[in-house]
């Protein structure tokens, strides 16, 4: 979009020079300076700092990259910066960290946290970390030490119903897509517009969606609230069994969804009591209806 002249900077995240995990955003002008942005930093990033500089700039046509809070911020100002276009590619994005909670997940989960360059929670329901040698580490989502990291999560995450980041024109993700593959969700007529750009480059194929999520999540509702950790070798084969019948592509999404939804749910009714129906979302509040939870 930068090289055929459609906007004329990028917000993305790079990380800090100091810290690989550190997330530094950018207004990007170069494809170098976009593709250094790659790879997911999983923490906190204070991307709508950039937003000053966007006015300062005089920029007039902009694409942001960003997760669903960043966005719904964004789509609150965006008349206000001096922007003439506005092009939003979305990713989906749950359960974010500060950099000391993603330490805290990194010293507990992995078995070599200084090594750790990558990681990434997929559809395999497994944990993969990519080390600084190449090699690779799987940790089975139910074998996480869920006592220690149940207060690792940002309270805003834990409140946010957002998790597909409805507000972008283009959303991409893994989520929702077989193992490997990416999922794509087009949200308007300028997410068409981007897509279009690259569908020569892409090798796609339909959605599909296999099982039944509804079960899966049910346990999950007491088994988060009473942070259950099993014994690794139990949950390796727990993640093996849940791989080969659990929820997959699209139900998979819905599982993803429909958990984070019923645990975000109980979060703002025990910690804010009156402000359920003003904060939670009808669709959320449909999506937690379909489920038993308790007080
Ligand atoms: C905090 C976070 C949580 C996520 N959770 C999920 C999830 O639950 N389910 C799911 O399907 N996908 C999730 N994603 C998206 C996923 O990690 C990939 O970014 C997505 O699948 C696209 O892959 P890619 O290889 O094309 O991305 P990449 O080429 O790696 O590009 C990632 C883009 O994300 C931006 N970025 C990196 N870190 C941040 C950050 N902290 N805040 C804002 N933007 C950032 C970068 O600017 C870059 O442009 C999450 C992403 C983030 C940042």
């Amino acid at each position: 979009m930068l090289e055929k002249g459609l906007v004329e900077g990028v917000i993305c995240v790079q990380n800090k020079p100091e810290d690989r995990f550190g997330p530094m955003p950018i207004i990007a002008t170069t494809r170098e300076e976009i593709l250094a942005a790659r790879v997911n930093k999983p923490t906190l990033s204070p991307n709508l700092n950039l937003l000053d500089q966007v006015e300062q700039s005089g920029m007039k046509r902009l694409l942001a990259i960003g997760v669903g809070c960043q966005i719904q911020a964004l789509r609150a100002v965006q008349d206000k910066i001096g922007l003439e276009k506005l092009y939003v590619l979305g990713t989906p994005c749950t359960d974010n960290v500060t950099r000391s909670g993603l330490q805290k997940f990194l010293d507990t989960t992995s078995r070599s946290p200084e090594t750790v360059v990558y990681y990434e929670f997929m559809q395999d329901f497994n944990v993969h970390f990519k080390h600084e040698d190449g090699s690779q580490e799987l940790v089975p989502f139910f074998g996480l030490n869920t006592k220690e990291l149940k207060d690792v999560f940002a309270p805003s995450c834990l409140s946010c119903f957002d998790y597909v980041n409805s507000l972008a024109d283009l959303v991409v993700g893994y989520m929702g897509a077989p193992f490997g593959w990416q999922w794509i969700v087009v949200r308007n007529e300028m997410g068409q517009e981007m897509l279009d750009l690259v569908q020569g480059q892409l090798e796609t194929q339909a959605v599909d969606s296999r099982g039944d999520r509804k079960a899966a999540v049910q346990q999950s509702i007491p088994a988060y609230d009473k942070a259950v950790t099993l014994p690794m070798w139990f949950a390796k084969i727990m993640g093996v069994v849940i791989d080969k019948i659990g929820p997959k592509g699209l139900e998979y999404a819905r599982f993803s969804i429909d958990s984070h939804f019923t645990r975000n749910y109980l979060h703002v009714k025990r910690n804010h009591p009156g402000m359920v129906d003003q904060h939670v979302p009808p669709y959320a509040q449909k999506i937690v209806s379909q489920y038993k939870l308790p007080d």
